[in-house]
Parts: C-alpha cells; structure tokens; sequence
C-alpha cells in the first residue's frame, strides 16, 4: 500500500505546448487513486515561496487544447542552495504533500533528484521541452507541436523566398539540439541545415553555394546552438561573399513556444500524466516517465540528466539528397 495521499505538480524551465494537458492528467490520474492534488506556481519558486493551489478535476477543465501553462513556470537560482531546498522541503511538509511530479527538462530532473537525494520525498518527472533532447524518450511534450510551428512559418516564408528569388536564413529553438532544425528541414525541404551536433558545416554550406544553380529560393534552418553562428551573422558573412544572392535572415523566436498543443503533444501529455501517478503509486522515485516505441518506459534521473540523447546525423544525407 502506498503511502501518498497528496501529491503536488509543478512546470519548470521553458513552457512548451502540452504541458496543461500533462497537468490535467496528472489530476484525473491521482484523482481516481483518491489522491489530493495540489498544483505549485511556478515552478521550483512557488515551492519555495509556498504558492499552492488546490486542484480539483474542474479546475483542469477545458485546457488540454492551451498553449503555455497554467501553473506557470520559472527559473529558480534559489533552489539550487541548501537554503532554498530546505525551504521548499519545510513547505512541502507543511502542506502535507508527500510527493511531487515535476514538468520540465534536464534542468527541473537536476533539481528533482537532488532534492529527493536530501530529503525522503519522492519526485517523478514528466519530459515537457519543445527541444527534445531528453535522453531516455522518443519524444518530449511540447516538440511535435513546436515542429508543426516551424513547417506553417518555413512554408510561409517560402513563399516570399520563391516570390522575390531570395536566399534565407531562419533561426529556430534548439540551444544544443538540432531536432528541430533538421526534423524541420526535412519536412519543409530546406536546402541546408546547421545543427550543433554537426561540426565544419562552414565548409560544407560553402560547397552547397558555390555549386547550386538554378534554384528560385533557398532556405537554410539554423538551430542556435550550432557552429557557424546565429541567423544574422551568417547571414550578413553570406551576403558580402556572394552578392549575387538576395540574402535574409529570420528569427521564429518565441512563437516556437506557444499555440495549441498538436493532436500527437496532448496524446503524450496524457498518457505521461497518467504513468507519472501510476509510476508514485507504484513506488517510483527519481525517474523520469518517457515514451519509446509507443510504450511508457521509466528513466532514472541520473541517466536521462547525464546521458545525451542522438540525433540520427543519417538524416542530414537525406535532407541534403533531396534538397538538390
Ligand atoms: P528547458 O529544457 O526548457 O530549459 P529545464 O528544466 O532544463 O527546461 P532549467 O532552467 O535548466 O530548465 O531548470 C529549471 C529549474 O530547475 C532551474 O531554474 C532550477 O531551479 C532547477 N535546477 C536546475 N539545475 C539544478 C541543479 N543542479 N540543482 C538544483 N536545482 C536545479
């Protein structure tokens, strides 16, 4: 028999689409284990600040199809120190919660399992990140929603791009994960793409302009993370070496990040929810719930927070077979 009775749920880090459904399901789960649940503002902050709310089944009604999150989210320097982790426990005790699913990246696991590691809570996280680069899942929440972003807004500017005969350059999210750019580029036939995984790409981005004829557009993604520089500056170097391209550069930005979840995010986030609570019950802790070849997998925190997950490099042949 499980001792929970109370669990509390955060999101951490940066908000992806999916997670409102994740937390819906995390409600409804525990609801039907005659758990109380009680959700924590923004993130680590509100542990430590002692932001709770209780959280009933109708308080989760109508937001599996909202962008962002409604517990909101936030990065906490704080609970980095003892200080602030003691606090955050002293809370914890106070509300009678005697467990906690986390929503979030590398950076919330981090966290999560130092915290267990201190004191006799159990933590269980959810993947939610539009990057995808948690090791230990096939995909994280909030990634194929961001991918569909990117496509609607690369075949926009395709448009312009074939209209006027011009060269661009679109950023999109991926601090040191190309999954985005490369899944994207694929799915929107760029001629190029630079990921940060992949190194001397400056090289190979100069054969594809030098030998490139006929074209009446040409995108090339770049993730932020990646070797040869962000959208603009390569941009600007690419225009003073070959003026006889019209070359542009376009930052997505934060619209990466927001809109309704996709029909594959809320999927995800509700079957994640539904493990996280069943994974506490079962007396789990200091894991991750992921999702490999469509089954649920449990992760422990250390592997997914120390192991890197790898893009299939396999796919830049096949991007760069179809791009000529
Ligand atoms: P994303 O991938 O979207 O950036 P994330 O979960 O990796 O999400 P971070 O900002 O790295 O986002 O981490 C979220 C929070 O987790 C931090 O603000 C901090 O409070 C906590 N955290 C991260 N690393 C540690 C750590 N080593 N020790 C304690 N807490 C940590």
């Amino acid at each position: 028999m499980s001792m929970i009775k109370k669990i509390g749920v955060l999101t951490s880090g940066g908000d992806a689409p999916g997670m409102n459904a994740a937390i819906r399901a995390v409600v409804r789960a525990a609801l039907r284990h005659n758990l109380e649940v009680v959700g924590i503002r923004k993130g680590y902050k509100g542990l430590i600040d002692g932001e709770f709310v209780p959280l009933a089944s109708r308080n989760v009604s109508n937001i599996i199809q909202r962008g962002g999150t409604i517990l909101g989210t936030a990065r906490s320097p704080e609970f980095r120190t003892p200080e602030g982790r003691q606090k955050a426990y002293g809370n914890l005790v106070g509300a009678s919660i005697n467990a906690v699913i986390v929503i979030g990246g590398d950076g919330t696991f981090n966290g999560a399992g130092l915290f267990s590691s201190e004191f006799d809570i159990p933590f269980v996280g959810i993947p939610g990140t539009i990057d995808n680069d948690l090791y230990g899942t096939d995909y994280t929440i909030g990634y194929d929603t961001a991918l569909n972003t990117v496509v609607e807004a690369v075949d926009r500017i395709r448009d312009t791009a074939s209209a006027h005969d011009r060269m661009f350059f679109i950023e999109v999210m991926g601090r040191g994960a190309g999954f985005i750019a490369l899944h994207s580029g694929i799915a929107t036939g760029a001629e190029a793409i630079l990921i940060p995984e992949v190194d001397g790409q400056e090289d190979s981005l100069h054969d594809y302009l030098k030998s490139q004829g006929n074209k009446s557009s040409n995108i090339i993604l770049v993730a932020e993370g990646n070797s040869v520089g962000g959208a603009e500056q390569i941009a600007k170097q690419i225009q003073e070496k070959y003026p006889e391209y019209d070359v542009r550069a376009n930052v997505l930005g934060h619209m990466q990040r927001g809109g309704s979840p996709s029909a594959f995010d809320r999927f995800l986030a509700s079957r994640l929810g539904v493990a996280a609570v069943d994974a506490l019950m079962d007396n789990q802790r200091s894991i991750m719930v992921g999702f490999v070849n469509h089954d649920i997998v449990h992760v422990p925190f250390n592997k997914t927070i120390n192991a890197s997950k790898n893009l299939n490099k396999i796919l830049l042949d096949v991007a760069d077979i179809l791009a000529h």
